[in-house]
């Protein structure tokens, strides 16, 4: 059973019984519409329905524009995992950063719930023809869900957007029409297209489908870290046994805006009706190349910094004329706190990465993007460490991995042409041992067992390092003196023997002395304590305050 709900236009404030998709103001003609409901009526019924309803973005739909249920079309959209990132975590230095995981949706992207919503809307609407134009992976959704609900789409794409992309779009019988342009050209094409052909056109950010669909990210957000905080299964939904939990943070890149205006709106709901305590800040970030909102931003400016001719490989993110989505997100930090910061192409890629090889996620350059913006916030203390952070992390990584991991990323292996051929053992057996010469050997000294998965994880990720491990100072001694390794990486505080007295014995054992010692430590260090270390070992790193690269370049310097 659901309640009516109303539209409002965000220019006259005109209020409107919904009972059809109005794609503009039925008072002014303007296009930015929101949907209101009645959120005590929903607050009252809501602990009762959530327990009946399954894990999908549609357990909310008592908050969304559909009036009947067998008009949603559904490939399993939403309930997406909401991941630690542990590793990337320790490298950070910071306990609570949880990735919302669109890239298990059904085309990968968190444009799954915006095409299931709007595609669900359309088909209430008996519309059977649409026209979009996306920067990619909205194409990519509405055309996956336009396919099941027997509508035709016609998408508009800038000819910068990646191949791989515009094939998936095709696979699904959508038509890609390739617009040599920017992204704003290519969206007023698409309008001119549909007003002279007559056919419905999506309406983006200003659509209410689009808003209502990304809230939907916040309320999983904070019924599953209610689950989390609570040491419970996060995967199972949550109606009142938990309290629910707004995160501090809610991170994302931007192009058109949408994802977090939808997102905040989501959070105003559930405190509005008692459900969270507080509205989370929000971080949104650009590429240097097209940062229109940033650059306003920071220049306290109303309006966007249109930018014509966006330069940047990151097409999803080439907005370069946001309108209206700049003012509403600033008008949102402005209430609830955040902050808008730009990053590099070359940043994001770095990024994304660091995130494959620490935590075993694939994202595609936009999420990068993201990555690149929580590393710069925390580093620069804006992101406090005991804040809980929430990512929005999407897929396609597939388009650009040739460009990240370079033509040499295969080992090589020629197996004798004749099996049956005496000495083929010998050969496999060189063969085998070519592929991994393990040609140097590093000791990692440390009790934390974390930290050492880090070292050993940053190591390993290049692949070519033999790593032996000990969890004091006495036992790291026996294994230094045993191995003889190429370098030493070293805690400080450990149980026993501690750092500064493996660093001691070193360096009276002219057998041990020349190998190079990397200390890595959580410890303040006082000045005499600093001055004697670096006297005596060859980097000094602390604990959370580096990157993966950073390190590594330094230990390939000094190894020997
Ligand atoms: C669409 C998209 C963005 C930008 O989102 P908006 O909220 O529309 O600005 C960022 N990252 C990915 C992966 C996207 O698909
Ligand atoms: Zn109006």
């Amino acid at each position: 059973m659901r309640e009516p709900f109303s539209i409002r236009c965000r220019s006259c404030q005109h209020q409107t019984p919904y009972t059809q998709p109005y794609t503009v103001c039925p008072q002014c003609g303007q296009s930015w519409l929101d949907a209101v409901y009645d959120l005590s009526l929903v607050a009252h019924q809501w602990p009762a329905a959530l327990a009946q309803y399954g894990a999908s973005l549609w357990r909310y739909r008592d908050l969304l524009p559909i009036h009947n249920p067998a008009n949603i079309v559904s490939l399993g959209e939403g309930w997406t995992p909401l991941i630690q990132a542990h590793n990337l975590g320790l490298l950070l230095g910071h306990d609570h950063i949880y990735i919302k995981d669109e890239r298990q949706g059904p085309t990968a992207s968190f444009k799954d719930r915006q095409a299931a919503i709007a595609v669900s809307v359309m088909k209430e609407a008996g519309i059977t023809e649409a026209v979009v134009a996306s920067t990619g992976n909205v194409a990519i959704a509405y055309a996956a869900f336009c396919a099941r609900a027997g509508i035709k789409l016609w998408t508009f794409v800038t000819s910068s957007v990646p191949a791989e992309k515009m094939r998936e779009v095709a696979l699904y019988g959508a038509e890609v029409i390739k617009v040599a342009g920017t992204y704003d050209q290519c969206k007023q094409v698409a309008t001119e297209f549909a007003q002279s052909k007559g056919i419905f056109l999506d309406k983006g950010v200003r659509a209410i489908s689009a808003k209502e669909a990304m809230k939907t990210l916040a309320f999983e957000v904070a019924e599953q870290l209610g689950s989390i905080m609570a040491g419970s299964d996060y995967t199972l939904p949550n109606p009142g046994r938990f309290a629910w939990k707004a995160p501090d943070w809610y991170l994302q890149s931007v192009s058109g805006g949408l994802g977090p205006v939808g997102v905040i709106k989501g959070f105003r709901e559930l405190k509005a009706m008692g459900l969270i305590d507080r509205v989370p800040k929000l971080a949104i970030f650009q590429v240097a190349g097209c940062a229109p909102m940033v650059n306003a931003f920071q220049n306290s400016s109303p309006v966007p910094f249109d930018v014509e001719n966006p330069t940047t490989d990151i097409t999803t993110l080439a907005t370069g004329k946001p309108g209206e989505a700049y003012q509403v997100l600033r008008e949102m930090i402005q209430e609830h706190g955040g902050t808008m910061a730009t990053v590099t192409d070359a940043e994001a890629f770095r990024a994304l990465h660091v995130l494959a090889k620490m935590d075993g996620l694939s994202v595609e350059p936009a999420t990068g993007v993201t990555f690149a913006g929580l590393f710069n916030l925390i580093h620069q203390g804006i992101i406090g460490r005991d804040e809980v952070v929430v990512v929005n992390c999407s897929g396609h990584t597939f388009p650009v991995e040739k460009h990240i991991v370079g033509e040499q990323h295969t080992r090589d292996m020629v197996l004798a042409e004749d099996a049956a051929a005496p000495g083929r053992e010998e050969g496999l057996l060189t063969a085998l041992e070519e592929l991994d010469p393990r040609v140097q050997r590093i000791a990692i000294i440390e009790d934390n067992p974390d930290a050492t998965r880090l070292m050993r994880r940053i190591l390993q990720a290049q692949g070519d390092f033999h790593i032996e491990e000990a969890t004091n100072g006495l036992d790291g001694l026996n294994l230094i003196r045993r191995t003889r390794p190429n370098l030493v990486i070293l805690d400080l505080m450990m149980p026993g023997l501690d750092g500064f007295a493996v660093v001691e014995a070193m360096k009276a054992d002219a057998a041990l002395q020349d190998i190079p010692i990397i200390v890595i430590t959580a410890k303040t260090l006082t000045p005499t304590e600093k001055r004697w270390l670096d006297s005596q070992v060859d980097g000094l790193w602390e604990k959370g305050s580096f990157m993966d690269v950073d390190l590594l370049s330094h230990i390939r310097g000094k190894i020997i």
